[in-house]
């Protein structure tokens, strides 16, 4: 047995994970567009990524025996000024999540949900890496400001993001991502 509002607070999560996985493959368009290669594979991985995060809480509803109910997702961006401002934008984006996670966590609380605990304390330990993935980036883009080398090089390095979940709707693959 799950408490409705804890059920209701993590069909709105499940929302704001697909709409993470939009907003990163949007990025991803952006910075093809840029020929940014390196940047757009890294988008494309955390596109795969959150999406398997929004099936970790869809199969926790459905295992609690609870009703899905999939929301809208807002209509994003499509365009930044500059890698810098997209990049950004992917930082403010994580701790906004961070705080979602953190409102989940404290509804549980309220509502003595104690077997969500591990699920949610999963999400708050990935959002620490999500944010420090991301603000990382903002740094160093910072730290070269308008160094087209600077740029190519960090491109690189993004590009060679390994990741290789297996399928987001195997519970299996997805459980540690
Ligand atoms: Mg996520």
């Amino acid at each position: 047995m799950i408490n409705e509002r804890v059920v209701t607070a993590i069909n709105e999560q499940i929302k704001n994970e697909i709409e993470s996985a939009y907003l990163y493959l949007s990025m991803a368009a952006y910075f093809h567009d840029k020929s940014l290669d390196g940047m757009a594979h890294w988008m494309r991985c955390q596109t795969h990524e959150e999406f398997a995060h929004a099936m970790k809480f869809y199969n926790f509803i459905i295992d609690r025996g609870a009703e899905i109910k999939l929301k809208d997702v807002a209509q994003l961006k499509t365009k930044w000024s500059s890698p810098l401002d997209a990049w950004k934008e992917a930082f403010n984006h994580e701790q906004k999540i961070t705080g979602n996670i953190n409102d989940l966590i404290a509804i549980a609380r309220e509502e003595k949900d104690y077997a969500s605990e591990p699920l949610l304390a999963w999400f708050s330990e990935e959002q620490v890496e999500e944010e420090a993935n991301t603000s990382k980036v903002v740094e160093q883009l910072e730290i070269i400001e308008n160094d087209k080398t600077g740029l190519l090089l960090i491109d690189r390095e993004l590009g060679s993001r390994v990741f290789t979940p297996g399928s987001p709707f195997d519970p299996v693959a997805i459980k540690n991502i």
